[in-house]
């Protein structure tokens, strides 16, 4: 076997299977023996048109899952997501160095298809009837999508009207089953990891270590982009803390693979009412938060699974957890809007988590910094439409875009025209 599941509190290994804690209660992940590669491999460019290299993150398959068999590999060519530079951005943060990688350009519009590509690949291999998830919603999205795809029955659960509708109508449309639970995010991931152990579904969520392996490729894909050179700070919006664990497996890797020679600073950003994670990172205890609220509903999560890997890779970086308000998430969302890139809320945490790092001296103004867009502008039209129609309680709307309703004249026009640009004549 050449992966493993082991345990990060005990050590104890295991075949890789459905298994998702071991007995200690500890979290699994994938590790991979004897993998011996070199950055020119990957470089080398051989597999940019063969199936299924063409996909950023099958482009890795021999640091994700080296011994899987590509016929049983369920891809839609992930990742090859674009890094942006604006002058906007860098004003805002007052930031000379700012760059935007953009998950949100995946197939089903966030980051979850790479790691999902990888879960649904494994679920064929093993042979599962049907998959399932708690979703805050973009998970529900990425899941049904890949199960329909290999014909896969797929069951989403989700707290009852708090996912937004591009989400839902994703999950709906390709044809999963969506069980809303009278409860919240927390509540849906509890319910589903008893219900897929009891009743044989297979479960996708980030706890499955085959997720982290696929997210992985963000840091890969975004380092390959740069020529390998290692940016100051990663800024990455923390919910459920998958992301977090899989950036500093991916860094801790390539270090050890001699791919780069230092680590970036990871710093996670979390929404303010919903912080366990920036909670345990001051206080160094984890609690639960029972209600957490935000309007990022991506990062609405109060007991993240994943907190005693993610915890580790700050450690392990030197790397900060913030938190930010919602009226400071979508402000920050508005100005990556107005630059033409666009994110749905939780990404611009972000972006507004560089803003707040840079004014209290944590980063430097001359730092080279990548902060991570985890989904689609698209994903969640009636907050932008709220924002700008200024129906958001508690958020002042400074970069609001207001339509305007005329008469069919061309006199009321010009008058309107008039306002905003010079005419000509
Ligand atoms: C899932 C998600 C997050 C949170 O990522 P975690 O890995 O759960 O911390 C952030 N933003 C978007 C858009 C997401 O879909
Ligand atoms: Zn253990």
């Amino acid at each position: 076997m050449i992966s493993n599941f082991t345990c990060i509190r005990c050590g104890k290994k295991y075949e890789i299977g459905s298994i998702f804690n071991c007995e200690c209660g500890g979290l699994l992940q994938v590790i991979h023996d004897n993998i011996n590669f070199n950055k020119e491999f990957f470089d080398s460019g051989k597999f940019s048109s063969n199936y299924p290299y063409q996909s950023g993150v099958w482009r890795f398959k021999e640091l994700i899952y080296p011994s899987l068999m590509v016929d049983n590999i369920i891809t839609k060519s992930e990742g090859n997501t674009n890094i942006y530079n604006h002058k906007k951005i860098n004003d805002y943060t007052d930031l000379i160095k700012i760059s935007l990688k953009h998950e949100g350009e995946n197939p089903t519009g966030s980051f979850k298809d790479r790691g999902m590509t990888v879960a649904i690949s494994e679920a064929v291999r093993l042979n599962a009837k049907a998959v399932a998830c708690a979703s805050t919603g973009n998970t529900s999205a990425s899941m049904a999508a890949y199960a329909a795809q290999a014909g896969l029955r797929a069951f989403v659960f989700i707290p009852e009207g708090e996912i937004a509708y591009g989400k839902l109508s994703q999950a709906l449309a390709y044809g999963a089953k969506v069980i809303q639970i009278k409860g919240n995010f927390d509540d849906a991931m509890k319910l589903v990891q008893e219900a897929s152990s009891k009743f044989g579904l297979y479960l996708v969520n980030s706890i499955n270590p085959w997720r982290i392996e696929g997210q992985k490729t963000i840091i890969f894909e975004l380092l390959q982009q740069r020529n390998w050179k290692v940016p100051d700070w990663i800024i990455v919006p923390a919910g459920n803390l998958g992301n977090t664990s899989a950036f500093g497996k991916a860094l801790l890797e390539l270090k050890k693979l001699n791919f780069i020679s230092k680590l970036p600073h990871l710093a996670s950003i979390q929404a303010e009412n919903s912080s366990p994670f920036y909670n345990l990172y001051k206080n160094k205890e984890f609690k639960p938060i029972i209600n957490p609220k935000t309007i990022a509903s991506a990062i609405k999560i109060g007991s993240p699974v994943s907190w005693e890997k993610a915890i580790n890779v700050i450690k392990e970086t030197n790397g900060v957890v913030e938190k930010v308000s919602d009226d400071h998430i979508m402000d920050a969302k508005a100005e990556v809007d107005q630059c033409g890139i666009g994110c749905e809320p939780a990404s611009a945490a972000s972006v507004a988590g560089a803003q707040i790092l840079r004014q209290k001296g944590i980063i430097d103004k001359k730092d080279d910094i990548v902060c991570i867009l985890t989904g689609n502008i698209l994903k969640d039209p009636d907050n932008t439409i709220n924002y700008h129609m200024g129906l958001l309680k508690n958020i002042k709307p400074r970069l609001q875009n207001i339509p305007i309703i005329i008469d069919p004249k061309a006199i009321d026009i010009q008058h309107e025209l008039k306002k905003i640009i010079t005419l000509k004549g």
